[in-house]
């Protein structure tokens, strides 16, 4: 058990789609500490590096032009295994095979329009955060609900 933080982006599917409310909404629920949140332009460098395990799929230029179709919300998430936590609220990244009650699960019938990107490992989440957030954009406020959320063994 550890104290995470990972990286969240609303997609352009999510933004056009009029699902940013919803999917916030989900993780408020879940009971993770907004850290940062932010609306962006991305541009291809910053998609030429945060997508560069997948620079020889043939679908690499498509992605980045979706990703690239709307601004994005990037959100940073704090929780006790938050990287886990929010893997598993993701679901797979083909929409039609991820399970009902995911995010992918809910809102998405695509491999490509899936809605969210997050970080899929501790190490690439701290990676990512530094890519898409300055420090002073990382917000370290307490939490008040922490006790309510956690006993105090598991984020100490
Ligand atoms: P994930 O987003 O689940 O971590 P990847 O890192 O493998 O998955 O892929 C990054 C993104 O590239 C996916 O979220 C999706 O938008 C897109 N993608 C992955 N595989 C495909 C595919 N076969 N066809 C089209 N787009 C894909």
């Amino acid at each position: 058990m550890s104290l995470e933080k990972t990286l969240v982006i609303l997609k352009p599917s999510a933004v056009q789609r009029g699902l940013i409310g919803e999917i916030l909404h989900r993780f408020e629920r879940k009971g993770l500490r907004l850290a940062g949140i932010k609306m962006m332009q991305l541009d291809d460098k910053i998609l030429n590096e945060h997508y560069a395990h997948l620079a020889g799929k043939p679908f690499f230029q498509r992605i980045k032009d979706s990703m690239m179709a709307s601004p994005v919300i990037a959100c940073c998430y704090e929780g006790v295994d938050a990287v886990q936590v929010v893997r598993s609220m993701t679901g797979a990244t083909n929409g039609r095979l991820a399970v009902p009650g995911t995010i992918r699960g809910d809102y998405s019938v695509s491999a490509q329009e899936n809605i969210v990107h997050t970080s899929d490992s501790p190490e690439n989440a701290k990676e990512e955060l530094a890519r898409f957030f300055s420090p002073e954009e990382i917000f370290d406020y307490r939490q008040s609900t922490l006790p309510y959320l956690n006993y105090a063994d598991e984020y100490q």
